[in-house]
């Protein structure tokens, strides 16, 4: 009988209590046991004599017992003493509470000890953690991810046992083609190693492995979200005539972006397409001729952004260009009760080809007749699951997702791979490059007269405090427009922008700073993602030092939209050196993409998205920030496999692991 699946109790050892310490770490069968990976090990096998550990080191010592000293049960914590001897030093062997520990100590008998050495008034002691004998087989010991009740040792002894069972049933999924091309030991020895490993070669094979096999199994579970759902649209358009839209001239990734597009809206499979372009590159352009080529296709189209002022200037932008040519609304939070309703109704009987809006896009009441493309801008910041709802409300609508995020390209084949990709690689041809200054405090009255310049050159400038809930350290945005309006910038218009303001007040003012009635734009991060001000050509950012690099590079990206040099000024007093590195670094970079990487190597994938979510399930194993050179290899490794046999018939054990991750996947 298959026991690895069966419910986790039936596993020797696991009585009611362990049942349900091992439940919370969602282990519920001795399969889930294989894959609870050690968060570390410990490693006996390198010792150090007492004498060259520095007090308050973490170290591992080869402790021969010689006394075993009568324990101190009144104190809080039991406190249990040996007098120990690594041959040269003595010194005392201490355990914290862990009676059980100290009862396997024998008097003579040596001992691996793992702990913090530290110094009681004159006497050296070990402060020992971990205790294994020196007979112990394996000598680097797996530390679990633990839940109260439960001990590394409690659970390598089920893991043993789960394994014994592996080995009767487990058997290896991957061919051995592919095994033999790319290095791989067979899985039991990757499991085996990955929990129990001999030395720190035989662990890292087996990461790799495991590693492999996870990212893998993404890979192929992306692929076949992509390929194998079936769908096909009822929107397959025909190609049109473009006429020019805009009073430039588009630049050629721009023209190639549109040219993806099209031919896309013009198959009986949905698009399901990423733009990617740096902070101006102008994929508004684009998504605005997809628009036009959908609207003669007699559809309607969804252009969906994260916040009202960006739905709004998408909203003014498309009526100046396609105004003439399609039937325009805006759906956001700014309408009455009774005005969403009539805009609604003229939705769902199809006279609005075109519906821009925040989140309101995809609520319950909202129905369209037509839906046929659906482009969401700045896409990281909406979820998975929000994707989905505007999607469901047309029958397999064409979707273009934009994202200005510059995910660095690995990362990007792992999170995007159920979407084609099309990446806008160059900015409008008249642009000269922003230049950034990072900057202390101190030379904050030089950077107000550097605005006062390109004030008096008829430009607008911002200037950006972190968020007003933060702690008062941070520089409040009101009373710090409070103080450049009276104070240094007295005889300009400086006006307040922040995520509190009333929605219409947020629109009264980005409307009027887009008209040029305001000079400085006081603002918290509201103004980060894509606000599109020509005129302004200088941003500075107070407390530069909180913001991630890639969200500064949103920040800057908020100048240099026009033909003329803007510029950037970072201010941060903080003291750090890294800090300060990090924001000289930056002020020398342009390239969204590079910046990315930047950030990706400071913050490690999860705070590189922060919040956002990004859809991906937590990986177990493999990091997509570090294993770049896995993910390549199992990126060429799914091509190959996806080519011979698409649908994985010829592959059926793997496609039970694929079809296991692609749960996880839409889960
Ligand atoms: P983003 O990619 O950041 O969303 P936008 O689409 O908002 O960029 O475009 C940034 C600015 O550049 C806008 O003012 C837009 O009108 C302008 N723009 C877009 N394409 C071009 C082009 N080919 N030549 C000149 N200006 C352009
Ligand atoms: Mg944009």
């Amino acid at each position: 009988m298959n026991k690895l699946f069966s419910s986790i109790d039936t596993l020797n050892g696991v009585g009611i209590k362990r049942e349900k310490f091992l439940r919370k770490l969602d282990v519920n069968t001795p399969y889930d046991l294989l894959y609870h990976i050690p968060r570390s090990y410990i490693d006996y096998s390198h010792t150090q004599p007492v004498f060259d550990i520095k007090i308050g080191e973490n170290c591992c010592v080869r402790s021969k017992i010689i006394r075993k000293l009568s324990p101190n049960l009144t104190a809080k914590i039991e406190i249990y003493k040996a007098l120990a001897t690594d041959g040269e030093a003595s010194f005392e062997l201490t355990i914290f509470g862990h009676k059980y520990l100290f009862e396997t100590l024998t008097d003579g008998e040596e001992y691996y000890a793992y702990g913090k050495l530290s110094q009681y008034y004159d006497k050296i002691q070990l402060i020992a953690a971990h205790i294994v004998p020196i007979t112990a087989e394996n000598l680097i010991q797996p530390v679990y991810p633990l839940t109260n009740g439960l001990t590394s040792n409690m659970l390598q002894t089920n893991v043993r046992e789960s394994l014994n069972i592996a080995k009767n049933e487990l058997s290896d999924y991957m061919p051995t083609e592919i095994t033999e091309k790319y290095e791989l030991c067979d899985l039991m020895t990757a499991l085996q190693n990955v929990h129990f490993p001999v030395s720190y070669d035989g662990l890292e094979i087996a990461r790799k492995r495991l590693a492999f096999d996870e990212l893998l199994f993404l890979q192929l579970g992306m692929q076949f979200l992509k390929y194998n759902n079936g769908e096909t649209t009822d929107f397959e358009l025909k190609p049109v005539d473009m006429p020019n839209l805009f009073p430039f001239e588009l630049t050629n990734a721009q023209k190639n972006a549109i040219a993806e597009i099209t031919a896309d809206l013009c198959r009986n499979i949905p698009m399901n397409r990423l733009l990617q372009g740096d902070v101006g590159s102008g994929k508004t352009a684009v998504a605005a001729y997809a628009a036009y080529f959908a609207v003669q296709g007699k559809c309607q189209i969804a252009l969906m952004a994260p916040t009202t002022i960006l739905a709004t200037q998408h909203y003014n932008t498309f009526c100046d260009l396609l105004g003439k040519k399609a039937k325009i609304c805006l759906l956001t939070a700014l309408l009455s009760t009774k005005e969403k309703n009539a805009v609604k109704n003229q939705i769902k009987n199809g006279e609005f080809d075109i519906i821009i809006g925040t989140h309101a896009l995809f609520q319950k009441s909202v129905e369209y007749q037509k839906l046929g493309l659906v482009i969401m801008d700045e896409q990281h910041r909406f979820g998975v699951a929000q994707r989905a709802a505007l999607i469901s409300k047309g029958n397999a609508p064409h979707r273009l997702v934009m994202s200005a995020t510059p995910i660095p390209r690995t990362l990007g084949l792992v999170i995007y791979g159920d979407l084609d990709i099309t990446i806008i690689n160059e900015l409008p041809k008249d642009r000269i490059p922003i230049e950034t200054f990072a900057v202390t405090g101190k030379l904050r009255e030089r950077a107000f007269g550097f605005i006062k310049k390109q004030l008096n050159l008829k430009h607008q400038a911002y200037v950006v405090c972190p968020a007003i809930e933060e702690s008062e350290e941070l520089n409040s945005v009101v009373e710090y427009c409070e103080m450049l309006s009276h104070g240094y910038f007295r005889n300009y218009r400086v006006s307040l922008l922040h995520g509190k303001l009333p929605a219409e007040q947020k629109d009264a003012v980005m409307t009027a700073f887009k008209n040029n009635e305001i000079d400085i734009l006081v603002a918290t991060t509201v103004v980060e993602v894509g606000v599109d001000v020509p005129n302004a050509t200088i941003i500075m950012i107070e407390n530069a030092d909180r913001f991630g690099l890639s969200q500064l590079h949103q920040l800057r990206g908020r100048v240099g939209r026009g033909k003329d040099k803007s510029y950037c000024v970072l201010i941060s007093d903080n003291p750090v050196e890294e800090v300060r590195d990090r924001l000289k670094i930056f002020s020398k970079l342009n390239d969204g993409f590079q910046i990315a990487e930047e950030d990706l190597k400071n913050r490690g994938p999860g705070d590189f998205f922060g919040k956002e979510q990004h859809g991906l399930p937590k990986l177990k194993i493999a990091d997509i920030a570090s294993d770049m050179e896995l993910i390549n290899a199992t990126q060429t490794c799914a091509k190959e496999i996806l080519e011979d046999d698409p649908k994985l018939e010829k592959h059926h054990a793997l496609k039970v692991e694929v079809m296991r991750m692609t749960a996880r996947l839409k889960s």
